[in-house]
């Protein structure tokens, strides 16, 4: 049974040994995540996630894989540690170095610890003498980045190490990638609108990558690093980052444009054949001839979705996650110790919990503090932001026993008996969880 008594959940804010400036405490998502144990900082720009967050991000990864799946693409999972020849033969170590770090073996051999992985995976690529037959290729996986910030913050929206979901595609030329490109893109709109939470696609900045198309995906948020400006008229939008000075439409011309502060969530790149290029990854087209693929590269930020999911949707006291990644979608909350509702409270949770595992999974938890009244602990849930909340009240004792369902996306309740009970969040959860 998954229970809340047993779970690892910290709610000091502050470990002992860290220092924690409270000024830091800058958005809704990191205070109350902190707040109610969801992660924990080990230092500065480093998160440790709990198991509520842990969930949460299992659940994300799964509708990941899923639509990865759907596309073509296969899972790998390549070295965190990266031998810094390979990012010499492309030139990248010397544009990038202050975000790196960089680490040394005992043989005095240099190695980064990963930010990107293109050269590793065009050197994988490489490797293995390929032919036009075995195009395109597309290779991902869901795997930890660095990158040394200078101002980490945010919490997990922006910290020093994160997990990354990064995706690599190979083709024979740029007709292959751009079909190959628009099929990755769509499935990143699929996995967001899975998500739910509301997101906006723009043309982006290319920045280190060095290719020359790319897209970035955004959540909207006040407290975004990003702005980006969307056409009203024809409804074109761009990072500012493009074009810093214009307030025209380079689509329309309109001049009726939207500013919106955003958290950039995921991003996709033509690469063009820079990195295979540069570290000699070929293959056999039809007439026998060698040639460099056509690559592009695609990521979504997996820890930052969590947290700007969050950010997103909750207030300022209590946490609404999109009902996709929530960690638990319905929390029981049985009677407390002593109760008069206590001996039919104790004789129907377990079977009530059997019931909803048969239907729902694992996706239940039981608040089983029941030295705790159910009021603290029905506050305690709707804090967490678990979609559903069945309570064993005092209508447990009456004849049917009778259940109370809260429901955080309307903040109602409502009293059911057990099978009207099970057929409702039947037909409210199965098609979304
Ligand atoms: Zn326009």
């Amino acid at each position: 049974m998954n229970s809340l008594k047993n779970m690892f959940r910290p709610t000091k804010p502050i470990s002992k040994n860290v220092s924690f400036k409270p000024d830091e405490l800058i958005s809704n998502s990191q205070k109350l995540m902190l707040e109610l144990g969801i992660i924990r900082q080990s230092a500065n720009g480093l998160y440790h996630l709990l198991p509520l967050a842990q969930r949460s991000l299992d659940k994300l990864i799964f509708i990941i894989n899923k639509n990865m799946m759907d596309i073509g693409a296969q899972k790998i999972s390549m070295p965190v540690l990266i031998h810094s020849n390979l990012w010499k033969k492309t030139g990248r170590l010397n544009k990038n170095i202050e975000d790196l770090y960089l680490v040394n073996d005992r043989k005095s051999k240099e190695f980064l610890l990963s930010p990107t992985h293109e050269e590793v995976v065009t050197d994988l690529f490489s490797s293995d003498p390929k032919t036009y037959k075995q195009l395109p290729l597309m290779l991902y996986q869901v795997g930890t980045k660095f990158r040394d910030e200078i101002r980490p913050k945010l919490g997990i929206i922006r910290s020093k190490e994160f997990l990354m979901k990064d995706l690599y595609s190979f083709d024979r030329d740029q007709t292959s990638a751009t079909f190959t490109y628009n099929k990755v893109c769509q499935a990143y709109e699929k996995i967001f609108k899975h998500i739910g939470v509301k997101f906006i696609r723009v043309e982006g900045a290319s920045g280190m990558m060095g290719g020359n198309q790319s897209h970035e995906f955004h959540y909207p948020a006040e407290v975004g690093d990003d702005t980006l400006l969307q056409c009203k008229k024809c409804g074109f939008g761009m990072n500012k980052e493009m074009s810093p000075e214009s307030v025209q439409c380079p689509k329309c011309s309109s001049t009726d444009i939207e500013f919106t502060k955003a958290i950039e969530v995921g991003h996709t790149f033509h690469l063009g054949t820079f990195y295979s290029s540069a570290l000699s990854a070929t293959y056999s087209d039809t007439d026998g001839t060698m040639k460099p693929p056509y690559m592009c590269s695609y990521g979504l930020g997996v820890s930052r979705i969590i947290g700007a999911s969050v950010e997103c949707l909750s207030t300022q006291d209590v946490i609404q996650w999109p009902r996709s990644i929530s960690p638990f979608t319905i929390c029981i909350i049985p009677a407390k110790e002593g109760s008069i509702e206590e001996n039919a409270s104790l004789n129907n949770v377990h079977s009530l919990y059997n019931h909803f595992t048969e239907i729902f999974g694992d996706d239940i938890i039981v608040d089983d503090r029941t030295h705790m009244t159910i009021g603290k602990r029905l506050i305690e849930a709707k804090k967490l932001g678990f979609p559903f909340v069945v309570v064993m009240g005092k209508k447990m004792n009456e004849t049917p026993s009778l259940y109370e369902l809260y429901e955080a996306n309307t903040n109602k309740s409502e009293h059911y008996e057990l099978s009207n009970l099970i057929n409702y969040l039947k037909q409210q959860c199965l098609d979304k969880i």
